[in-house]
């Protein structure tokens, strides 16, 4: 018995006659031809990757959205040991932290970096007919968090503050910068544990900076949170310490 049956069609692109296979009688009649569907496909890629650059870029404080990498004071060196890395390069560590009081260099370099990681999420799809998803980013700083986690609290800002923090749980890509300026109350540790516990179980790529290591960032904390989040946070992330 045959199970699949050849057919012809007409593109709706480029109005060449194209076979086909019919495989069931469910099959719906393609509306382009190889190349046409090939060229819708990469065309939808690169809108989702303009939509992923905007999105990054609306995500950016102004004064990192034009870093010249060939300034003398930019840290190239430091960059190139940055580009490097990437959320698959090795699975069991999506995270990526940079240490170290060298000035302003590492969230330069992070957000440098965030349009690299997130443009590399955009996949092609198998068909032409939808483009592909736009990976969801959300930036915060450690003093930032500590003001959201405190904001649930209020009234006037209970909403937006917790929209946020699950924004922040939830994202494809997450920069923390400055993580461990934030004092750690009971409830900031409580939910900075929560946050990153989330990230590790989902496996979702996250960047920070950091003036020291992760047993600075837990800095008083009640020790039975501590050790294990440091612990964390090393066993999750490739970090980079800038001396
Ligand atoms: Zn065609």
């Amino acid at each position: 018995m045959k199970t699949t049956t050849e057919e012809t069609a007409e593109c709706w692109q480029c109005q060449m006659t194209f076979e086909w296979t019919h495989t069931d009688r469910f099959t719906p009649t393609p509306r382009l031809c190889a190349p046409c569907t090939a060229d819708a496909i990469a065309a939808n890629v690169s809108k989702a990757r303009q939509a992923t650059a905007d999105e990054v870029r609306r995500q950016t404080p102004p004064r990192y959205q034009a870093t010249d990498t060939k300034h003398p004071d930019f840290n190239l060196k430091l960059w190139k040991k940055i580009q490097s890395w990437s959320p698959t390069t090795d699975d069991s560590r999506p995270w990526l932290g940079l240490t170290g009081s060298t000035g302003k260099s590492k969230t330069r370099c992070v957000f440098l970096l965030l349009p690299e990681i997130a443009l590399a999420m955009v996949r092609p799809l198998t068909t032409p007919d939808h483009i592909p998803p736009i990976p969801s980013i959300a930036v915060v700083t450690g003093y930032e968090f500590a003001e959201l986690v405190h904001d649930q609290f209020a009234d006037d800002s209970k909403a937006a503050a917790k929209k946020k923090l699950s924004r922040l749980r939830k994202a494809d890509v997450l920069l923390i910068d400055d993580l461990g300026k934030q004092r750690n109350t009971p409830a900031v540790a409580k939910e900075l544990f929560a946050l990153l516990d989330h990230r590790h179980a989902a496996n979702l790529a996250t960047l920070w900076t950091a003036n020291a290591t992760p047993e600075s960032i837990v800095a008083g904390m009640d020790a039975d949170l501590a050790a294990p989040l440091a612990g964390r946070i090393r066993e999750c992330s490739h970090i980079i310490n800038i001396s």
